[in-house]
Protein backbone atom coordinates (compact mmCIF):
# COMPACT_ATOMS: atom_id res chain seq x y z
CA UNK A 1 0.00 0.00 0.00
CA UNK A 2 1.24 3.61 -1.16
CA UNK A 3 2.70 5.90 1.89
CA UNK A 4 1.33 9.17 2.38
CA UNK A 5 3.07 12.81 1.72
CA UNK A 6 2.37 15.21 4.51
CA UNK A 7 2.89 18.85 3.92
CA UNK A 8 4.40 20.51 7.47
CA UNK A 9 4.61 24.24 7.96
CA UNK A 10 7.45 25.13 10.19
CA UNK A 11 8.00 28.35 12.22
CA UNK A 12 8.36 31.76 10.57
CA UNK A 13 10.63 32.79 12.97
CA UNK A 14 9.59 31.80 16.46
CA UNK A 15 10.73 28.20 17.19
CA UNK A 16 7.49 27.99 19.79
CA UNK A 17 5.23 27.87 16.26
CA UNK A 18 5.44 24.30 15.95
CA UNK A 19 2.31 22.80 16.44
CA UNK A 20 2.33 18.55 18.15
CA UNK A 21 0.78 17.62 14.56
CA UNK A 22 3.71 19.05 12.83
CA UNK A 23 6.15 17.27 15.42
CA UNK A 24 4.53 14.09 15.63
CA UNK A 25 4.69 13.80 11.90
CA UNK A 26 8.21 14.15 11.63
CA UNK A 27 8.93 11.96 13.91
CA UNK A 28 6.55 9.30 12.37
CA UNK A 29 7.97 9.76 9.31
CA UNK A 30 10.07 7.60 7.03
CA UNK A 31 11.63 10.48 5.93
CA UNK A 32 11.54 14.03 5.27
CA UNK A 33 12.38 15.98 1.88
CA UNK A 34 13.79 19.74 3.20
CA UNK A 35 14.35 22.74 0.75
CA UNK A 36 18.02 23.19 2.63
CA UNK A 37 18.80 20.15 4.66
CA UNK A 38 21.21 22.25 6.94
CA UNK A 39 17.85 24.57 7.77
CA UNK A 40 15.75 21.80 8.54
CA UNK A 41 18.41 20.24 10.64
CA UNK A 42 18.60 22.98 13.09
CA UNK A 43 15.08 22.97 13.33
CA UNK A 44 15.33 19.03 13.80
CA UNK A 45 18.20 19.24 16.50
CA UNK A 46 15.85 21.98 18.41
CA UNK A 47 12.94 18.90 18.28
CA UNK A 48 14.88 16.43 19.06
CA UNK A 49 14.28 14.61 16.44
CA UNK A 50 16.98 12.19 14.21
CA UNK A 51 15.17 11.37 10.41
CA UNK A 52 16.76 10.95 7.31
CA UNK A 53 16.66 14.01 5.17
CA UNK A 54 16.70 14.42 1.03
CA UNK A 55 16.88 17.26 -0.70
CA UNK A 56 13.92 18.76 -2.52
CA UNK A 57 14.27 22.38 -4.28
CA UNK A 58 14.04 24.62 -6.98
CA UNK A 59 16.80 23.67 -9.11
CA UNK A 60 16.52 19.22 -8.58
CA UNK A 61 13.02 18.70 -8.24
CA UNK A 62 12.44 18.08 -11.82
CA UNK A 63 14.67 14.73 -10.80
CA UNK A 64 14.00 14.54 -6.92
CA UNK A 65 10.48 14.66 -7.37
CA UNK A 66 10.00 10.82 -9.21
CA UNK A 67 12.31 9.27 -6.46
CA UNK A 68 10.37 10.64 -3.83
CA UNK A 69 7.25 9.79 -5.66
CA UNK A 70 7.97 6.02 -6.26
CA UNK A 71 9.34 5.69 -2.81
CA UNK A 72 6.03 6.94 -1.27
CA UNK A 73 4.43 4.44 -4.18
CA UNK A 74 6.62 1.48 -2.16
CA UNK A 75 4.71 2.61 1.06
CA UNK A 76 6.99 5.19 2.69
CA UNK A 77 5.42 8.22 3.97
CA UNK A 78 7.32 11.40 3.71
CA UNK A 79 6.77 14.70 5.27
CA UNK A 80 7.71 17.48 3.52
CA UNK A 81 9.10 20.67 4.81
CA UNK A 82 10.73 24.10 3.45
CA UNK A 83 12.86 26.68 5.37
CA UNK A 84 9.97 28.63 6.85
CA UNK A 85 6.18 28.58 6.57
CA UNK A 86 3.66 26.45 4.44
CA UNK A 87 5.60 24.92 2.03
CA UNK A 88 4.31 24.78 -1.44
CA UNK A 89 3.64 28.72 -0.92
CA UNK A 90 5.64 30.50 -2.46
CA UNK A 91 8.52 27.77 -1.93
CA UNK A 92 8.82 23.73 -3.73
CA UNK A 93 5.82 21.59 -2.63
CA UNK A 94 3.56 22.85 -5.18
CA UNK A 95 4.94 20.31 -8.25
CA UNK A 96 5.24 17.12 -5.78
CA UNK A 97 1.82 17.67 -4.36
CA UNK A 98 0.34 17.35 -8.24
CA UNK A 99 2.79 14.70 -9.37
CA UNK A 100 1.78 12.70 -5.60
CA UNK A 101 -2.03 13.42 -7.02
CA UNK A 102 -1.82 12.54 -10.37
CA UNK A 103 -0.09 8.76 -9.12
CA UNK A 104 -3.07 8.87 -6.86
CA UNK A 105 -1.19 9.10 -3.37
CA UNK A 106 -2.77 10.87 -0.54
CA UNK A 107 -1.48 14.58 0.35
CA UNK A 108 -2.68 15.88 3.62
CA UNK A 109 -1.64 19.32 4.59
CA UNK A 110 -1.42 20.37 8.28
CA UNK A 111 -2.16 23.90 8.94
CA UNK A 112 0.31 26.00 10.52
CA UNK A 113 2.90 29.05 9.73
CA UNK A 114 2.33 30.94 6.69
CA UNK A 115 3.85 34.48 6.41
CA UNK A 116 0.84 35.76 4.24
CA UNK A 117 -1.91 34.71 6.39
CA UNK A 118 0.11 36.36 9.64
CA UNK A 119 0.61 39.42 7.88
CA UNK A 120 -3.10 39.71 6.38
CA UNK A 121 -4.54 38.85 9.54
CA UNK A 122 -2.52 41.73 11.43
CA UNK A 123 -2.50 44.26 8.50
CA UNK A 124 -5.57 46.23 9.35
CA UNK A 125 -6.85 46.06 5.79
CA UNK A 126 -9.66 44.10 4.99
CA UNK A 127 -9.59 40.44 4.75
CA UNK A 128 -12.90 39.21 3.56
CA UNK A 129 -11.18 39.25 0.15
CA UNK A 130 -7.77 38.92 -0.97
CA UNK A 131 -5.46 37.78 -3.41
CA UNK A 132 -1.86 36.57 -2.97
CA UNK A 133 0.71 37.86 -5.56
CA UNK A 134 3.93 36.06 -4.06
CA UNK A 135 7.27 37.55 -5.23
CA UNK A 136 7.21 40.07 -7.97
CA UNK A 137 9.52 38.89 -11.51
CA UNK A 138 12.81 40.56 -10.81
CA UNK A 139 12.59 41.83 -14.69
CA UNK A 140 11.93 45.20 -15.34
CA UNK A 141 8.89 44.07 -17.72
CA UNK A 142 7.72 41.37 -16.01
CA UNK A 143 7.27 43.00 -12.91
CA UNK A 144 5.40 46.21 -14.40
CA UNK A 145 3.17 43.98 -16.29
CA UNK A 146 1.88 42.35 -13.28
CA UNK A 147 1.49 45.61 -11.33
CA UNK A 148 -0.18 46.89 -14.25
CA UNK A 149 -2.61 43.55 -14.50
CA UNK A 150 -3.58 44.76 -11.09
CA UNK A 151 -4.26 48.26 -11.24
CA UNK A 152 -7.91 47.72 -10.64
CA UNK A 153 -7.85 44.89 -8.52
CA UNK A 154 -10.05 46.06 -5.74
CA UNK A 155 -9.36 42.86 -3.23
CA UNK A 156 -6.49 43.38 -0.56
CA UNK A 157 -3.49 42.21 -2.16
CA UNK A 158 -0.58 40.23 -0.73
CA UNK A 159 3.48 40.63 -1.57
CA UNK A 160 6.21 38.81 -0.22
CA UNK A 161 9.32 41.20 -1.00
CA UNK A 162 13.50 40.79 0.01
CA UNK A 163 14.91 43.73 2.05
CA UNK A 164 17.06 44.82 -0.71
CA UNK A 165 14.42 44.88 -3.33
CA UNK A 166 11.69 46.73 -1.22
CA UNK A 167 12.29 50.23 -1.82
CA UNK A 168 12.21 49.33 -5.74
CA UNK A 169 9.24 47.41 -5.10
CA UNK A 170 7.31 50.21 -3.28
CA UNK A 171 8.10 52.78 -6.13
CA UNK A 172 7.01 50.58 -8.65
CA UNK A 173 3.97 50.01 -6.85
CA UNK A 174 3.47 54.08 -6.52
CA UNK A 175 3.59 54.26 -9.87
CA UNK A 176 0.95 52.16 -10.87
CA UNK A 177 -1.46 52.22 -7.38
CA UNK A 178 -0.66 55.73 -7.08
CA UNK A 179 0.93 57.11 -3.85
CA UNK A 180 -2.06 57.38 -1.76
CA UNK A 181 -2.57 53.79 -1.60
CA UNK A 182 -2.57 52.23 1.76
CA UNK A 183 0.05 49.46 2.50
CA UNK A 184 0.43 47.32 5.94
CA UNK A 185 4.37 46.80 5.70
CA UNK A 186 4.56 43.22 7.99
CA UNK A 187 8.17 43.23 8.71
CA UNK A 188 9.78 39.91 11.02
CA UNK A 189 6.73 38.56 12.06
CA UNK A 190 7.20 36.41 15.11
CA UNK A 191 10.36 37.51 15.82
CA UNK A 192 11.93 40.08 18.17
CA UNK A 193 12.25 42.66 16.24
CA UNK A 194 8.11 42.36 14.77
CA UNK A 195 6.84 45.90 13.02
CA UNK A 196 4.04 46.60 11.49
CA UNK A 197 4.06 49.65 9.81
CA UNK A 198 0.36 50.89 8.59
CA UNK A 199 0.87 54.20 6.14
CA UNK A 200 0.64 54.24 2.60
CA UNK A 201 2.97 53.59 -0.24
CA UNK A 202 4.25 57.42 -0.68
CA UNK A 203 5.33 57.19 2.78
CA UNK A 204 6.59 53.85 3.13
CA UNK A 205 9.43 55.52 0.23
CA UNK A 206 9.93 58.34 2.10
CA UNK A 207 10.72 56.24 5.84
CA UNK A 208 12.70 53.55 3.76
CA UNK A 209 14.69 55.72 2.08
CA UNK A 210 15.99 57.40 4.93
CA UNK A 211 16.27 54.22 7.13
CA UNK A 212 17.35 51.27 4.95
CA UNK A 213 15.02 48.46 5.05
CA UNK A 214 16.11 44.81 7.13
CA UNK A 215 14.47 41.70 7.67
CA UNK A 216 11.64 39.75 5.99
CA UNK A 217 8.87 41.75 4.58
CA UNK A 218 5.19 40.85 3.53
CA UNK A 219 3.44 43.88 1.91
CA UNK A 220 -0.38 44.18 2.19
CA UNK A 221 -1.67 46.33 0.02
CA UNK A 222 -5.40 47.90 -0.10
CA UNK A 223 -7.27 47.19 -3.30
CA UNK A 224 -8.67 49.66 -5.68
CA UNK A 225 -11.63 51.99 -4.37
CA UNK A 226 -14.86 51.04 -6.58
CA UNK A 227 -14.62 54.38 -7.85
CA UNK A 228 -18.36 56.52 -7.20
CA UNK A 229 -16.81 60.31 -8.40
CA UNK A 230 -15.62 60.86 -12.13
CA UNK A 231 -12.31 59.10 -12.71
CA UNK A 232 -9.74 62.00 -13.88
CA UNK A 233 -9.59 61.79 -17.59
CA UNK A 234 -5.81 61.64 -19.25
CA UNK A 235 -6.93 64.79 -20.38
CA UNK A 236 -7.44 66.22 -17.47
CA UNK A 237 -3.99 65.01 -16.52
CA UNK A 238 -2.58 66.70 -19.67
CA UNK A 239 -3.99 69.95 -18.88
CA UNK A 240 -3.09 69.58 -14.98
CA UNK A 241 0.29 68.79 -15.91
CA UNK A 242 0.50 71.67 -18.61
CA UNK A 243 -1.13 74.08 -16.28
CA UNK A 244 1.63 73.23 -13.22
CA UNK A 245 4.32 73.52 -16.00
CA UNK A 246 3.19 76.69 -16.99
CA UNK A 247 3.46 77.95 -13.62
CA UNK A 248 7.24 77.23 -13.80
CA UNK A 249 7.36 73.41 -12.63
CA UNK A 250 9.16 70.72 -14.34
CA UNK A 251 8.23 68.50 -16.19
CA UNK A 252 8.95 66.00 -13.44
CA UNK A 253 7.76 67.63 -10.92
CA UNK A 254 4.21 68.54 -12.92
CA UNK A 255 3.65 64.43 -12.99
CA UNK A 256 4.51 63.86 -9.66
CA UNK A 257 2.03 66.61 -8.85
CA UNK A 258 -0.57 66.08 -10.89
CA UNK A 259 -0.65 62.17 -9.79
CA UNK A 260 -1.21 63.32 -6.60
CA UNK A 261 -3.93 66.07 -7.12
CA UNK A 262 -5.58 63.72 -9.08
CA UNK A 263 -5.46 60.65 -7.52
CA UNK A 264 -4.05 59.20 -10.91
CA UNK A 265 -1.09 56.27 -11.24
CA UNK A 266 2.21 57.95 -11.87
CA UNK A 267 2.68 56.25 -15.00
CA UNK A 268 -0.60 57.07 -16.43
CA UNK A 269 0.48 61.15 -15.87
CA UNK A 270 3.35 60.44 -17.86
CA UNK A 271 1.90 59.28 -20.37
CA UNK A 272 -0.72 61.88 -20.37
CA UNK A 273 2.38 64.64 -20.25
CA UNK A 274 4.07 62.79 -23.96
CA UNK A 275 0.54 64.09 -25.54
CA UNK A 276 1.40 68.01 -24.67
N1 LIG B 1 6.24 29.38 2.40
C1 LIG B 1 6.55 30.50 3.23
C2 LIG B 1 5.32 30.86 4.07
O1 LIG B 1 4.35 30.15 3.98
O2 LIG B 1 5.37 31.79 4.84
C3 LIG B 1 7.05 31.69 2.42
C4 LIG B 1 8.39 31.43 1.80
S1 LIG B 1 8.97 32.71 0.79
C5 LIG B 1 10.34 31.92 0.04
C6 LIG B 1 9.80 33.76 1.92
C7 LIG B 1 9.13 35.13 2.04
O3 LIG B 1 8.09 35.05 3.02
C8 LIG B 1 10.07 36.22 2.57
O4 LIG B 1 10.80 36.81 1.51
C9 LIG B 1 9.09 37.20 3.17
O5 LIG B 1 8.47 37.99 2.18
C10 LIG B 1 8.04 36.25 3.77
N2 LIG B 1 8.38 35.92 5.17
C11 LIG B 1 8.82 34.75 5.65
N3 LIG B 1 8.99 34.83 6.98
C12 LIG B 1 8.65 36.08 7.35
C13 LIG B 1 8.61 36.78 8.59
N4 LIG B 1 8.97 36.20 9.73
N5 LIG B 1 8.18 38.07 8.58
C14 LIG B 1 7.83 38.67 7.44
N6 LIG B 1 7.84 38.06 6.25
C15 LIG B 1 8.24 36.78 6.20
Amino acid sequence: MAGILYLVPTPIGNLGDISQRCRQTLEQADFIAAEDTRVSLKLLNHLGIKKSLVSYYEHNKAFKGSVIVDRILAGETCALVSDAGSPAISDPGEDLVKECAEAGITVIAIPGPCAAITALSVSGQPTGRFCFEGFLSTAKKSRKEHLESLQSEQRTMIFYEAPHKLLTTLEDMAAVFGENRPVSLCRELTKLHEEIVRTTLGNAIALYTQQPPKGEFVLIVAGAQPSTAPIATVEDAASHVAALMAQGLSRKDAVKQTAKDLDLPKNVVYDAALTL
